[in-house]
C-alpha cells in the first residue's frame, strides 16, 4: 500500500475517532441509529413514526435471513401460507386473555371509504385470532394432525413507547409466525423441542449467543400455557434482548375457536397448538452485538456481500489492475457473494464505505500484488490483514469467512457469558450485566426480586441448570435459578 493511502486511512480513523458520535461504549442509542444509518439498511424519514423504509442493501440482509428461516421450515415439513392483514373484531374478541394482551396496540380500520363500517376491523399484531376461524374448518381427523404452517409477513403495533429500527416499530416488516396444531399435548410439547432445535441452526448462523428462558407465568404471552424465549445480552447497553418466542397454548385457543378433530375412536377432541414468532428485531440484535465503533459487523452467513474486491489503481497502471481485478472477481463470484468496486474513486473512502456496511472481507488487488503474485485480504471484524498466495486465494477466502462467523459467534459468547453474574444477595448486585439467582418460584418472590433487582425477570432456564441455594428474597432452599436483567 503506498504511502498516501495509509495516511488517507490514518486520517479517516483519527477523525472517527476524535469527531464522531459512533463510540458504541459511550452513546449506545446514538451510534446504534448511526450505524443502521451509515450502513444504508433503513430510511427513517418516512412521516410515520416507527415505520421504516427498506432500502436495498438492508432488504438483501433481511431476505437472506428469511431465507434460512424458510429452509428450517421446509425441513421440519412445515407449509408456508398467506392470511389477510385484515382481522374481524369479533373473531379478535373470543379469547379474553388475548384480547387484553394486544388492546392497546391494535390500529383499527373503522371505515370503508366514507361508511362507517358494521364490524370494525384492526391490522393484525399477531395472526392467532385471523388463522384459526380456519384452521375450525381445516382440520377435521386426527389423520389431518399435525397442521404445521408459517408465514412471513407484516404485522402492526401501535408502540406507545419510543421506537426504535429493527427492535420497537409499528410495522414489523418480516414477522415470521408459525403455528400449528397436534392431538394432544405431548405432541405440542414435542414441536417446541423441535422449534427449539430450529433457533439452535438460526442462531449459528446469526453468530448470535443466547439464554433459553422459561418466562414467568406474570409475563408468558397473552394467552399462553407458557413462553419459552431466547435472550441476548448486549453489553453495550446493559440490556438482554428478546429474540424469538416459542409458546405452548394447549388447548385454550382451540376451545375458543372450536378447533377440533375426529381420534380414532371416533371422539372429537380440541387440538393442542403452539407458536412460533421471529422478526427483525434479530436483525437488529445483530447489529447491537456485533457492532463496533465504525459501525455494524455482518456474520459472512447474513451478509449479502460476503467479499468486496477494490482495485488499488495506481497511475499508468489502472488498465493492468482493473483487468486482474475483474478476471479475480469472475473467479471469487462463483465461490462466493462477492463485489468488485470498481468506481472511479480513491481506496480510502470506498475502504470506509464498506467497513460501515459490515462487509465482512476486503480484498486489495494492486500493482503490487499484481507483481508479488499475491492478493491482500483485510478482516472486517478484527482489522487484521494479510497476504495470500494468488492461486490458492479463492480457498482462502472461503476458510476465512469460516473462521470469522466461527470468531464471531465464539466472541459474543464470551460476551456475554462474562456478564452474567451470579449473586447470593442484593448487596452483591452489580450496576450491570444479567443477574444469575435462586428463586423458590413463588409469583410474590420474583416480583420482589423485580423490583429490588431493578431488572426484570427473564425466567427460569427452560432445561435446567445445576443449582443449589436459596431464595434471594425469601432464603427458602431451591435448586431452581432464573436470570434477570433490564431489557430493551
Ligand atoms: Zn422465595
Amino acid at each position: 500500500m503506498c504511502l498516501g493511502l495509509k495516511l488517507t486511512k490514518l486520517l479517516l480513523r483519527a477523525w472517527i475517532i476524535v469527531y464522531s458520535l459512533m463510540e458504541k461504549q459511550r452513546d449506545f442509542s446514538e451510534w446504534y441509529i448511526q450505524s443502521i444509518d451509515n450502513a444504508g439498511m433503513v430510511d427513517k424519514r418516512y412521516p410515520i413514526k416507527g415505520m421504516n423504509v427498506w432500502t436495498p442493501y438492508g432488504l438483501r440482509i433481511a431476505r437472506l435471513m428469511n431465507s434460512y428461516m424458510r429452509e428450517e421450515m421446509s425441513r421440519t415439513h412445515h407449509e408456508e401460507v398467506l392470511f389477510p392483514v385484515l382481522v374481524p373484531e369479533d373473531q379478535f374478541l373470543k379469547e379474553a386473555d388475548h384480547i387484553k394482551g394486544f388492546e392497546e396496540n391494535v390500529y383499527w380500520v373503522t371505515h370503508g371509504g366514507l361508511k362507517p363500517l358494521d364490524v370494525r376491523l384492526l391490522l393484525r399484531p399477531t395472526s392467532e385470532t385471523a388463522m384459526y376461524s380456519l384452521f375450525s374448518l381445516w382440520v377435521r381427523s386426527h389423520t389431518d394432525l399435525p397442521l404445521k404452517v408459517y408465514q412471513i409477513v407484516s404485522v402492526f403495533r401501535y408502540e406507545t413507547r419510543q421506537t426504535r429500527t429493527f427492535l420497537r416499530v409499528r410495522e414489523l416488516s418480516f414477522f415470521f409466525e408459525s403455528h400449528t396444531c397436534h392431538v394432544d399435548q405431548e405432541d405440542a410439547e414435542r414441536q417446541i423441542e423441535e422449534d427449539l432445535k430450529i433457533w439452535k441452526n438460526l442462531a449459528h448462523k446469526f453468530a448470535l449467543p443466547y439464554l433459553l428462558n422459561k418466562r414467568p407465568d406474570w409475563d408468558k404471552f397473552p394467552g399462553a400455557h407458557y413462553s419459552v424465549v431466547p435472550d441476548t445480552y448486549v453489553a453495550a447497553a446493559g440490556r438482554a434482548l428478546q429474540m424469538a418466542s416459542m409458546h405452548h397454548y394447549r388447548d385454550n385457543f382451540s376451545k375458543v375457536y372450536d378447533i377440533t378433530f375426529e381420534d380414532s375412536e371416533g371422539q372429537r377432541r380440541n387440538v393442542h397448538q403452539t407458536t412460533y414468532g421471529m422478526s427483525e428485531r434479530i436483525l437488529g440484535a445483530i447489529v447491537a452485538i456485533h457492532g463496533d465503533d465504525l459501525g455494524i459487523v455482518l456474520p459472512p452467513d447474513v451478509a449479502p456481500i460476503q467479499v468486496v474486491i477494490i482495485p488499488i489503481l495506481a497511475k499508468g497502471q489502472k488498465a493492468r489492475v482493473t483487468k486482474e481485478a475483474r478476471a479475480f472477481y469472475r473467479e471469487l463470484a462463483e465461490a462466493v457473494r462477492s463485489e468488485l468496486d470498481s468506481r472511479n474513486m480513491r481506496p480510502g473512502p470506498k475502504f470506509y464505505e464498506w467497513e460501515r456496511k459490515g462487509v465482512p472481507l476486503r480484498v486489495e488487488i494492486g500493482v503490487e500484488e499484481i507483481e508479488g503474485g499475491h492478493i491482500t485480504l483485510c478482516r472486517r471484524d478484527t482489522g487484521r490483514r494479510r497476504r495470500v498466495k494468488r492461486e490458492v486465494a479463492v480457498e482462502r477466502i472461503v476458510s476465512a469467512l469460516r473462521r470469522i462467523q466461527a470468531d464471531m459467534e465464539a466472541r459474543a459468547h464470551r460476551e456475554m457469558k462474562e456478564n452474567i453474574h451470579t449473586i447470593g444477595a442484593y448487596d452483591e448486585t452489580p450496576s450491570k450485566g444479567i443477574i444469575r439467582a435462586g428463586w423458590c418460584g413463588r409469583e410474590s418472590c420474583g416480583l420482589r426480586m423485580e423490583e429490588r433487582l431493578d431488572r426484570g425477570l427473564l425466567g427460569t432456564p427452560f432445561f435446567g441448570e445445576d443449582f443449589k441455594g436459596h431464595c434471594l428474597e425469601c432464603g427458602e432452599e431451591t435448586t431452581m435459578v432464573a436470570y434477570a436483567a433490564r431489557s430493551f
